[in-house]
């Protein structure tokens, strides 16, 4: 009967719980105070994957906690690497759905990308992730478990929200991620390495501002309200204006960073019009532009612009003293587009249960 009740129980992952979490369970559980910090060590500055490598722990209490927790890590799934260096992980999530993280090497950066959701529900026109339809929010341990359990954990320099999901949509799980991530008692990463892109949900938006220290990223896609309802239709409820508007009301600091990140689709919205409305708008607010070469998906009329269609237009928002910059296209070759490898496999499995 003890044997059965211990087996069916569903054991809670210690990874991703704050300081706080882990003082009211060591509490609960009797043990001295001091512990939850040894285990906050253990997790994030060590990254142990078993209580059991808890050394410093008596042996009684790691006894104890290995009744209800464990550590919580999973192992990707598959992984595949671009003639570029990109690497694009593929992680199976607790209800058996995939999610997916890019790792994305450069000269001076390792930067990770990293998924906050399972699907998405915004349904952006140009994105895999949104045609999947929303399925879950990551915990903050399942969006952690991105960044420990990959080859290249200990090499990263860079964080980026940017994945499958919408980050401000899922804003508890993100902020707890964040909080873990710069804490000092977790990894201590400094705010500056960590960028995270919202589409402008306006009142997680002011959370995130609020709470945290770290860049942000702004998908406009267009300037035109119109066009941008047609390829976001978050654009309906939060009009690029008001997500502006909002951020003009705080003061950024020399430190922090917003940024504006506009695919290019050709004949749609790359054309000189679209810049100079563009600068318009962005009039008034210290902030960068990303030009970045859409990525192809299937079922979609959408095509990327040429890359000189793409310089005249920086070369438009330069003139008017916006820095902009044109970001590479890193990792096609693997389908670095968000969302497309997961689709893939999701397909795939449906396929495979058919039989
Ligand atoms: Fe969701 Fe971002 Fe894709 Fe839009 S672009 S559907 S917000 S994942």
């Amino acid at each position: 009967m003890y044997y059965r009740q211990v087996k069916d129980m569903v054991k809670e992952a210690l990874f991703g719980k704050t300081l706080k979490e882990l003082q009211e369970i060591v509490k609960e559980l009797g043990f001295p105070a001091f512990t939850a910090k040894q285990i906050a060590d253990w997790l994030y500055k060590k990254k142990v994957n078993s209580i059991d490598d808890m050394l410093n722990l008596s042996k009684k209490n790691r006894e104890i906690l290995n009744k209800a927790y464990h550590v919580g890590l999973s192992p990707f799934d598959n992984v595949q690497e671009s003639i570029d260096g990109t690497r694009k992980y593929l992680f199976r999530t607790s209800t058996q759905k995939f999610i997916e993280a890019a790792y994305i090497p450069s000269e001076n950066r390792k930067t990770l990308c990293v998924s906050s959701q399972v699907g998405c529900k915004m349904g952006c026109l140009f994105c895999m992730t949104g045609k999947q339809g929303f399925q879950k929010n990551l915990t903050a341990g399942e969006i952690l478990n991105q960044m420990v359990s990959i080859d290249e954990r200990d090499v990263l320099t860079n964080l980026v929200y940017m994945g499958m999901g919408e980050p401000m949509d899922n804003i508890d799980e993100v902020l707890k991620s964040l909080e873990i991530i710069t804490s000092d008692w977790g990894f201590a990463w400094s705010p500056r390495r960590i960028n995270v892109s919202t589409i402008g949900v306006v009142p997680a938006m002011r959370r995130f501002i609020e709470e945290s220290e770290c860049h942000l990223a702004i998908s406009m896609h267009s300037p035109y309200n119109d066009q941008r309802k047609e390829l976001m239709p978050i654009e309906n409820v939060y009009p690029i204006e008001a997500v502006i508007e909002t951020l003009k009301e705080y003061d950024f600091g020399r430190q922090r960073r917003i940024s504006f990140e506009y695919i290019m689709f050709e004949k749609v919205n790359d054309s000189t019009e679209h810049a100079k409305e563009l600068v318009r708008l962005v009039d008034g607010l210290k902030s960068r532009v990303n030009l970045i070469k859409f990525h192809p998906i299937p079922d979609t009329p959408l095509t990327g612009s040429k890359h000189k269609t793409m310089e005249a237009f920086k070369e438009v928002l330069e003139k008017k003293g916006i820095i902009a910059t044109i970001r590479k296209s890193r990792g096609e070759d693997i389908y670095a587009a968000c969302g497309l490898l997961s689709t893939k496999k999701l397909l795939k499995e449906d396929k495979e249960k058919d039989f």
